[in-house]
């Protein structure tokens, strides 16, 4: 019933997603203190695919261009001193991850897979199709590797744990933009209906993650945070007190100051 409640509340269309300037709006450094550099922070890359499903998988990505598309904007915007590859390839389980050592991101064909069937799995009628939300949830992963990747480039200093430093990058970033607002709808739907399947006899507390449910919550409170109008109705649905409430408003404010202070000195936003 809850279930049903939050996905209906939650979802709603999609319709693209490339990432327009307004994700970055308000963080460009003065003129002075721009970056100089042109080189693309991010590169696209594919790993051909040896099992059938991966292979229609690499197909579904190469045609819909989705990486391309998501980050082709950000190539415009983002400089980092230090360039990244995107590469996709089949990783024999469903994955992503920030490798330092070759400054990669992997998005792993499985995990589109993983996430077509899930969001095929919903029976809600209301919700965005499928292919949509399976957009927006590798978005928000994306954005999540991204932080990971800048907390090694830039040495940033994370105080906690650094998923959850990396769960908050994706969401406060996801949250300046609707169509990133509905990108973080999906990912909170992932973990929310994740937390459905959790063997609660033999939970993983020593994981470097938070538990699913713990991971929709604190995406829900920084989306809330960040527009407390739009969900202020789900926060009631989902029996959130009004003091948790009020601290996502401060923690969405404090979060998204602290990245913008630290990405700010390698965003140039286009005249
Ligand atoms: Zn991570």
């Amino acid at each position: 019933m809850k279930r049903q409640i939050v996905l209906k509340v939650i979802g709603y269309a999609l319709v693209g997603l490339w990432l327009s300037i307004g994700l970055f709006s308000g963080i460009a450094q003065s003129q002075t203190q721009q970056q100089t550099t042109t080189t693309p922070s991010f590169t696209v890359t594919y790993t051909t695919a040896e099992t059938g499903r991966g292979q229609e998988i690499q197909g579904l990505m190469q045609r819909t261009q989705s990486m391309e598309r998501l980050l082709s904007g950000v190539n415009q915007i983002l400089f980092l001193p230090e360039p990244l590859t995107v590469n996709q390839q089949e990783c024999g389980m469903v994955n992503a991850y920030y490798s330092p050592v070759d400054r990669q991101i992997v998005m792993c064909y499985e995990l589109v897979d993983y996430f077509l069937n899930l969001y095929a799995s919903q029976n809600d009628p209301s919700a965005p199709p499928a292919e949509v939300s399976t957009a927006g949830a590798l978005a928000f992963v994306l954005w999540h590797e991204i932080g990971h990747a800048l907390v090694d480039i830039l040495d940033v200093p994370v105080l906690g744990r650094e998923e959850d430093a990396a769960d908050q990058f994706s969401t406060v970033l996801l949250a300046r933009t609707d169509v990133g607002h509905a990108a973080a709808q999906a990912a909170a739907i992932w973990f929310y209906v994740g937390s459905g399947q959790q063997d609660y006899t033999n939970i993983p507390y020593w994981d470097e993650h938070s538990l699913d449910l713990q991971r929709f919550y604190s995406i829900v409170c920084l989306l809330y945070g960040s527009s407390p109008n739009n969900y202020a109705g789900l926060m009631q649905e989902l029996n959130i007190p009004e003091r948790r409430q009020a601290m996502c408003e401060t923690e969405y404010a404090e979060t998204w100051e602290n990245w913008k202070e630290i990405i700010g000195p390698y965003v140039r936003v286009p005249s």
